[in-house]
């Protein structure tokens, strides 16, 4: 039997929560498609400051490099705000992210037929979008040196090498020739010289994609062009900051923020996470919605894994359950036919993987 090492990092708030579902869907679609899954859970956040004071302890790096995939659910927290800026849950993160070299963020946003009415569009609007943010998670201006405060002043800086934008430009691509092939690369280059830069790389890359169609827009225009008209985007491909921000806004297009996987992939090992955060405002209250964690652990049977069928299965027992009208607290008002807490829509999607 086929066995895989998955490094789980719960996290703070709902994280928990919202992981252990996962790993309640995944042991049900292990045990139908017969392969075996070993777990190994590490601290990371405001969790991990807690009991050792490092927010990224050693053996989180080296236990996620010694798996085959991690599955991370959020960190932060109120709490931990006031703490120096090194000793943060997200600084954290990033150095998570910095170190795993994980420098490909997919971040799918799909619009489920059974929740048109969840967004805040109009259906026909948002009927049909299947669009594919790929973001780049370990450069630009959470990154840039120098940044830095005094009393009067703070700064941050965005840089790009050209290294950088070559190597997630090819991922985009890449991935639009499996999908519409048509990439729209997203910048600021009429305000930024890095963003110039971004546009030049992109277009020499283009050329070794003949197959791909490559258009290019500003940031503002594309944040307004995603509640214009999303259905002409398939592949977004942006920097940092852009991404972060755009894929936000793309999640409303699906109704929840509680609904949007994502995929961290580089050269080693892939992270598989909500985009959404830790929630302090609803953790404990078992509301959360686990469906993005849940699509985000099919993401790492497909990339990671190559499971490809058990990830088919994962989607599937999604869709059926919003079909049947099951919802979590913040789709509620949308053709729900039960309100279900975090674990029943766990179990319930895991009950449907073999049926
Ligand atoms: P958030 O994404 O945690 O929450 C935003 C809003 O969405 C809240 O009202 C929350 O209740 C709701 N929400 C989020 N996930 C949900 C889910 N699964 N089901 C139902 N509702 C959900 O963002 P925030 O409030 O800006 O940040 C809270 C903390 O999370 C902060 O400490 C922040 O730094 C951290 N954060 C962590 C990550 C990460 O771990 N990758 C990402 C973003 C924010």
């Amino acid at each position: 039997m086929k066995s895989y090492k998955i490094a789980l990092i719960k996290g703070d708030g709902i994280g928990p929560e919202i992981v252990d579902e996962a790993v309640k869907v995944l042991d049900a679609v292990a045990a139908y498609s017969g392969f075996d899954l070993k777990y190994e859970e590490l601290l990371m956040g405001g969790c991990a400051y807690d009991i050792t004071g490092d927010p990224l302890p050693q053996e989180t790096i080296s236990g996620s490099l010694n798996s085959d995939a991690v599955l991370f659910g959020a960190i932060g927290g109120e709490q931990w705000d006031a703490l120096p800026r090194e000793k943060r849950p997200e600084s954290g993160l990033l150095r998570f992210r910095k170190e795993l070299g994980v420098y490909a963020n997919l971040r799918p946003a799909v619009v489920y037929d059974e929740l048109i009415n969840a967004s805040s569009l109009k259906p026909e609007i948002i009927n049909g979008v299947d669009l594919m943010v790929v973001r780049e998670l370990i450069g630009g201006i959470y990154f840039g040196e120098p940044k830095g405060r005094d009393e009067e002043k703070g700064w941050n800086t965005m840089v790009y090498t050209r290294n950088e934008i070559i190597r997630i430009a090819h991922h985009a691509f890449k991935i639009a020739m499996k999908r519409d092939k048509r990439v729209c690369s997203v910048d600021k280059a009429n305000v930024l010289d890095v963003s110039q830069l971004w546009r030049d790389t992109v277009e020499e890359v283009a050329k070794e994609y003949p197959d791909v169609q490559l258009t290019h827009m500003y940031v503002d225009n594309a944040a307004m062009q995603l509640i214009r008209d999303p259905k002409q985007f398939d592949v977004m491909l942006t920097g940092n900051i852009f991404g972060d921000i755009l894929s936000d806004e793309a999640s409303m297009l699906c109704g929840s923020i509680g609904l949007l996987p994502s995929a961290s992939i580089g050269d080693k090992i892939g992270v598989y996470e909500p985009i959404h955060g830790s929630a302090p405002d609803i953790a404990g209250q078992g509301i959360a919605n686990p469906i993005a964690t849940i699509s985000s652990a099919s993401m790492m049977l497909r990339y990671a894994l190559g499971e490809n069928e058990a990830a088919d299965r994962i989607d599937n027992a999604i869709k059926r359950t919003l079909k049947e009208g099951y919802r979590t607290q913040d789709l509620a008002q949308f053709d729900a036919k039960e309100i279900c807490s975090t674990s029943e829509i766990g179990s319930i999607i895991a009950n449907y993987i073999s049926k």
